[in-house]
């Protein structure tokens, strides 16, 4: 049996794309460059889907919409990240802001639009209900954690505040690390989206899962050979996972 589970919660837990394209529409558009399309084009939105996979942090959202603005697509992280450099970090830095304002003003004013862009991926609601009185489950997550907290509440879970992790100026391994030094933990297991926060060490008893239900069959390298250490872990597989720690 291991001792904790280590859960991401965007791309994970919860299938947040219509939350990250409707704020970053809004910020990027409205607040960003001061213009108001009437409408999204179908082709618009099956754009920003595919870049979907290599956003990092939520400023990336917006620089989506700019690449889709500017014709641009790009089909690699590599380019991505290279899109993201010529951006430079002042551009990012507004990025976010404006992401994070926008969060900010639909959930004090549009709170029933808001909360359900976020659902719920397959039938992990359910295990996570069950699992949410048990203190060695965790989630891990760059999203601010009052925000966790309202979506799990509007799925009618009812879990701690104090067992959502933010990583600030840390990994998210890091963060765990010290999440098993305070309690104890000699094992645990950590899922996340993004292989990039997947870099467990050995002998620190913590083992990798790579999640890629929200990056659907079209996911760049679905197939690619994981470095040593990294598995894959399925969507039903992760949901009996987590029930296995409800009571
Ligand atoms: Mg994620």
């Amino acid at each position: 049996m291991i001792d904790a589970l280590f859960l991401d919660f965007d791309g994970v837990i919860c299938d947040s794309v219509n939350e990250c394209f409707v704020s970053s529409w809004i910020a990027f558009h409205d607040r960003y460059r001061g213009d108001k399309p009437q409408a999204v084009g179908l082709e618009y939105y099956a754009q920003f889907r595919r870049m979907r996979p290599f956003i990092r942090t939520g400023q990336d959202f917006l620089l989506v919409h700019e690449l889709i603005c500017e014709g641009l697509s790009v089909g690699t992280q590599i380019e991505f990240d290279a899109a993201a450099d010529r951006a430079g970090q002042e551009k990012l830095a507004t990025f976010d802001s404006l992401l994070y304002a926008v969060r900010e003003d639909l959930v004090a004013g549009e709170l029933e639009f808001w909360l359900p862009l976020h659902k719920p991926y397959g039938s992990l609601a359910g295990s996570l209900r069950a699992a949410a009185p048990n203190p060695n489950v965790w989630i891990v997550s760059t999203k601010r954690s009052e925000f966790i907290e309202r979506i799990l509440h509007y799925w009618e879970i009812n879990w701690e505040a104090s067992r959502i992790a933010l990583p600030i100026r840390m990994t998210k391994i890091d963060t765990i690390k010290s999440i098993m030094r305070l309690h104890d933990y000699s094992t645990g297991i950590f899922v996340d989206d993004q292989r990039d926060h997947l870099r467990c060490e050995p002998g620190i008893g913590l083992e990798c899962r790579l999640a890629e239900w929200a990056h659907g069959a079209g996911r760049a390298g679905a197939s690619a050979v994981l470095r040593p250490g990294l598995e894959r872990i399925g969507l039903e597989e992760l949901s009996e996972l987590v029930s296995s720690f409800g009571s």
